[in-house]
């Protein structure tokens, strides 16, 4: 298997993928409460397993995944046990300055992938703050793992229709991803989860994993060809998320 990981390269095999115009995707999740049966890491376990699979699908230029982002915005979340949040401004620095740096080194394509949807209005405004404000980086966009399977999840749903928080969508892909570290026993509805834990399957978990490397292998594609537009894309992901988030 090719070395997709950013953090086990050596200097000169980074800087040989600059140069070949390689795509660098930047995984943003949380450390936070996923109810009684999710591990704290499932946000960022699943950003980053999609991440780490699509870049290993693609062989034709060089595709890495950045060390992940492990903390977001969890405020809301810290009212139980294990969550751990940045504050707002230090979570923007810590976007801005990590996309700085890998920039800094010629890569041209930044991907942010993000996982937890506390994340997204922020993650989704690195494009014009990196790309306008800033100046530092050449061009960036930004997705939510689960808005580009919104067709995928309404089908395997069974329940939720939605990623919720801890329910059937988040459940079913760590049982696919990590099986060890989910309570069976405790995967039904408890304070802070939002959906149906009892209706997460591995089987569902599976195929929207494989929904979601494909879409992410897609959009990739199509970010290095430049068919796909930065600009347009960034702007439809913040009103989507600005009008459809829902509180907890
Ligand atoms: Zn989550």
């Amino acid at each position: 298997m090719k070395k997709v990981l950013w953090q086990e390269m050596r200097r000169t095999e980074v800087e040989q993928a600059a140069k070949w115009g390689g795509v660098v995707i930047i995984p943003v999740g949380s450390i936070e409460q996923h109810a009684e049966h999710l591990p704290l890491n499932t946000d960022i376990n699943c950003c980053f397993s999609i991440a780490q699979r699509a870049a290993e699908l693609i062989d034709d230029f060089p595709v890495i995944v950045a060390p992940p982002i492990w903390m977001g915005l969890s405020m809301r979340h810290m009212g139980h046990p294990g969550t751990i949040s940045l504050r707002l401004h230090t979570f923007i620095d810590v976007l801005a300055e990590v996309a700085t740096s890998i920039a800094a080194h010629g890569f041209k394509k930044l991907f942010f992938l993000n996982g937890h949807g506390g994340n997204a209005g922020i993650v989704n405004s690195m494009p014009v703050k990196l790309m306008n404000e800033d100046r530092s980086v050449p061009s960036c966009i930004a997705y939510t793992y689960w808005r580009l399977i919104d067709k995928e999840l309404q089908s395997i749903s069974e329940a939720d229709y939605r990623i919720g928080h801890a329910g059937e969508i988040e459940t079913s892909l760590q049982l696919f991803l990590q099986p060890d570290l989910v309570d069976k026993e405790k995967a039904s509805w408890a304070p802070g989860a939002l959906g149906d834990p009892a209706k997460g399957t591995y089987e569902k978990g599976q195929k929207l994993f494989e929904a979601a490397v494909n879409a992410v292998v897609t959009a990739i594609r199509n970010y290095h060809s430049g068919t796909l537009d930065e600009d347009i894309t960034w702007r439809k992901e913040i009103s989507a998320d600005f009008h459809r988030w829902v509180p907890l």
